[in-house]
């Protein structure tokens, strides 16, 4: 790997100290970084180097999957001396000045080439004018290549997320912008593409003539927590579907490319984002469901409802919960209804994907008063990481009659690196394969804009939920007007 410059706007901030340094320190101890690397740190604050290396330090002994204490001091003194901080205002032009001396100055202290990574862990109101004064502040001319990490939301709707991606494209080209949308990071959205690509008997069963239906689910029992302010104008549509459920959809329903590329997934992906249906919005209701949960008990716990929480307007119609039906318009999966749901304050907390399979020999059995149940494979996404499949077997151990029997596979989780070291390993390398084109962000907002807008008019029914549900009773009918239900709790 390349010797590199990683610049961190927004060093002092919350997802820096919980989930970045971490992430590095743990690339570090594994040998994914490059032998020799310079960190640079911006943040409004006036802080010493020394100040933030042992802010960096108490980041990783509080947060880091690897203690700090499980490695050698030299490593740990080794990792910390990369680490430089600078005062920066995003809109003050000087600072971009004096950062690029910085940059040029470690560059030059440590004989590298100028590979340059910029991060914006800051509010995505920030990231277009950051982009611009990069390109013109010089910090952007690099002899080797320059990359931009930004994390979601990559706009509020379609045209803001054009305008946004208009004025990033100023400064960087698309295969240069590595948009984080930390599900692809997790491990068994990544294990997707082998799972359903590199298995050829799942191949020869991945199509409508044998599977019944696809169930994505992601489900929280939390409530809105500390971010009302953004998720009262955002809600699970912009918070959830647009992104992650729509990226955990583009990876289950991908066809089997020539190749397995970057480019060849990026261009599966984006054929089967183009092929969705699009619901219109005067029929949205026929397909949406949304809710907003009301006061309840979560894992024995009283909670307030939606309206009731800190920050948030007691006349609000915000979603709390959105499910709907989906169809992919083409061969492989004519008259294969997808449906997603995801939630805030649900029984349960879960990320998975249930393929629940056509069921001919459903009556073979008659005869016997039994009958069998359909083949599923579950993919458990968060919080366990694991694959299973459900088959019918004939119970010995009680009177000899068919039951569900599973077949379980599970990854070793305290093992897994987490989804940023992933995602940041493959951007220092290079490797745009998990990450989101904007191709598919841009297809996203146009497939869900007309659903914001019915939300917006109020033409898809506000369903109140009570907290610890499985969602408003109008996401069970929504399966059950196709003959289904579904699967597990969330
Ligand atoms: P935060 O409020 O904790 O930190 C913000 C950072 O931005 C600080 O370092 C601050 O110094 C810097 N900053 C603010 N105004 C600035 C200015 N005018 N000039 C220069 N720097 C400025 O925020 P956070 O939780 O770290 O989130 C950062 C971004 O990541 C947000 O866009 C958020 O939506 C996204 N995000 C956060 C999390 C998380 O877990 N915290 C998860 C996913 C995405």
């Amino acid at each position: 790997m390349e010797p590199m410059t990683y610049v961190l706007f927004g060093a002092t901030g919350d997802l820096a100290k919980r989930k970045i340094y971490p992430a590095l320190y743990n690339l570090f101890v594994d040998g994914k970084l490059p032998p020799s690397f310079s960190i640079i740190g911006l943040g409004r604050r006036e802080l010493s180097n020394d100040t933030f290396q042992s802010q960096v330090e108490q980041s990783l002994r509080q947060f880091s999957r690897r203690s700090a204490n499980a490695v050698s001091s030299s490593d740990l003194n080794a990792f910390l001396s990369a680490f430089r901080y600078h005062p920066l205002d995003v809109n003050n032009t000087e600072d971009y000045r004096k950062l690029l001396q910085l940059v040029k100055s470690r560059e030059d202290e440590l004989n590298m080439k100028s590979n340059r990574l910029f991060y914006l862990s800051v509010a995505p109101e920030f990231f277009d004018v950051i982009a611009l004064q990069i390109k013109e502040s010089g910090l952007g001319d690099t002899e080797g290549w320059k990359r931009l990490i930004i994390e979601k939301p990559f706009g509020h709707d379609l045209s803001s997320a054009r305008s946004l991606n208009a004025k990033l494209s100023e400064a960087f080209e698309e295969n240069e912008i590595y948009r984080i949308d930390h599900y692809l990071g997790k491990s068994m959205v990544q294990n997707l593409e082998t799972l359903v690509l590199a298995n050829p008997v799942i191949q020869a069963v991945w199509n409508k003539d044998h599977i019944a239906n696809v169930q994505i689910t992601a489900s929280e029992t939390v409530g809105v927590e500390e971010r009302a302010g953004y998720y009262d104008n955002a809600g699970a549509i912009r918070d959830m579907v647009q992104n992650h459920m729509l990226q955990v959809l583009m990876m289950t329903a991908l066809h089997l490319p020539s190749q397995i590329t970057p480019s060849n997934i990026k261009d599966e992906k984006r054929k089967i984002i183009q092929s969705l249906q699009p619901i219109n919005k005067p029929e949205a209701a026929l397909s949406v469901v949304r809710g907003q949960y009301a006061s309840g008990s979560v894992n024995g716990k009283d909670v307030p409802g939606y309206l009731e929480e800190p920050g948030i307007e007691a006349t609000s119609k915000n979603d709390t919960f959105v499910a709907a039906r989906l169809w992919i318009e083409d061969p492989k999966w004519e008259g294969v209804p997808f449906y997603i749901r995801t939630g805030k304050r649900m029984s349960g907390k879960s990320t998975r994907i249930v393929v629940e399979f056509k069921n001919p020999t459903k009556e073979l059995y008659l005869s016997r008063n039994e009958i069998t149940s359909p083949n599923l494979l579950v993919i458990e996404i968060n919080p366990n990481e694991r694959v299973s499949f459900q088959f019918n077997g004939k119970n010995f151990a009680s009177n000899g009659n068919l039951e569900p029997v599973q077949l379980s596979f599970n990854a070793e989780q305290d093992k897994l690196p987490e989804a940023y070291e992933r995602l940041i390993f493959d951007a220092l390398r290079g490797d745009a394969t998990f990450f989101a084109h904007w191709n598919e962000v841009e297809l996203s907002w146009q497939w869900v804009q007309p659903i914001l807008e019915a939300f917006e008019e109020n033409l898809v029914p506000l369903h109140s939920y009570e907290a610890g549900s499985n969602g408003p009773e109008a996401s069970d009918q929504l399966l059950e007007e196709d003959g289904f239900e579904w699967w597990l709790d969330p």
